[in-house]
């Protein structure tokens, strides 16, 4: 017998009561946010050929396989139902500036903020929103085929690390499990569409492997000036884009890359974490996202010491707490 939670059946109900729909997602988008705004669109296509729905944002060319993004007038779209996906904060919601939508409904995974509508569906134990859009699809009637099940598939694979996060469980296994079998996507043809780099990018990863310092606390740190990402021909998104790689190194429980943007004076920062909760920390400095992957903004050098020493902290405290655990 498949069960269908109350969030399930609401989101397909607003999906049916509107005719306009425009779906969006953060702004620098990864795999996980652009493969969910348009699988839900192709699926929402396919199920209702009647409704007009778009997913909107900035194009990123790198994504290009998952499928093209829609470019909207604000007005043609008024009184939409308005749906995000990926993102708990309404100010980093790509692409709806200006937009008169008639209701919001988030669809997320991270950890609620200040995106209130009539009702949202987040789900902070899902390890993707494209597993949440995978498992609304494959318990409503809305429509599955093989291309919208390779975006979920990427996406569920991407912000899962490959399954190797704890926020990874046995309903995402069984989602993916569903997918599979339902729509018979060859996977492991897709993740050339996920793991290809060139090798300006492997270069880079040595970069960083030979630079990042870490304290006898176990955080490992680097902050990388504009002038290195320049040398490597990579660009802002990189750091962010092979932090994972550094997971399981013995001597790093928490680790963070500090990317300085010029164009927006600022310094992009990812950091990941193999134990302590580290979003508390990424809120306090213009950031947030989950407990073991987050991000934030730094404006000054004083505020990156900052920083920098308040996560050395965490670590301390995780591992004075793990020590006196042992003992
Ligand atoms: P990243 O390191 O860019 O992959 O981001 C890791 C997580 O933190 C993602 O879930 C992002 O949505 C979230 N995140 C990144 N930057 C910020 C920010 N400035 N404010 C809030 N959340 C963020």
């Amino acid at each position: 017998m498949v069960i269908i939670n109350n969030n399930i059946k609401k989101v397909y109900k607003k999906i049916k009561d509107y005719n306009k729909i425009v779906i969006a997602r953060h702004v620098g988008p990864d795999p996980d946010a652009i493969a969910s705004e348009i699988a839900l669109r192709d699926s929402i296509r396919l199920t209702f050929p009647g409704k007009d729905c778009v997913a909107v944002g900035l194009s990123v060319s790198k994504f290009k396989y998952y499928g093209i993004l829609d470019k909207i007038d604000n007005e043609e779209y008024a009184n939409c139902l308005l749906i995000v996906l990926d993102v708990p904060n309404l100010h980093r919601v790509d692409g709806i500036e200006n937009l008169k939508y008639q209701e919001i409904l988030k669809i997320d995974h991270h950890p609620k903020e200040d995106i209130a509508g009539k009702f949202d569906w987040t789900d902070d134990t899902s390890c993707s929103t494209c597993q949440m859009i995978a498992e609304l699809i494959l318990k409503t009637p809305l429509k599955l085929d093989t291309k919208i099940a390779g975006n979920l598939y990427l996406g569920i694979v991407s912000d899962s690390d490959r399954f190797l996060l704890p926020y990874t469980t046995n309903k995402t296994f069984k989602i993916v499990s569903n997918l599979i079998a339902k729509s018979k996507i060859d996977f492991p043809k897709l993740y050339n569409y996920l793991y290809d780099r060139n090798l300006d990018e492997a270069r880079f990863q040595g970069y960083i492997a030979m630079n990042m310092q870490v304290t006898e606390n176990g955080l490992g740190y680097l902050v990388i000036p504009a002038s290195i990402i320049k040398k490597y021909n990579v660009d802002l998104a990189t750091p962010s884009n092979l932090i994972n790689n550094f997971n399981f190194i013995k001597e790093v429980t928490v680790w963070t890359f500090i990317t300085e943007d010029i164009k927006n004076k600022s310094y992009k920062v990812s950091i990941r974490s193999h134990g302590p909760v580290i979003n508390t920390t990424a809120s306090n400095y213009n950031g947030g996202g989950h407990k073991y992957a987050s991000g934030a903004r730094l404006t000054s050098e004083e505020e990156i010491n900052n920083f920098i020493k308040d996560l050395d902290d965490v670590c301390k405290e995780y591992k004075r707490a793990s020590i006196s655990n042992i003992e």
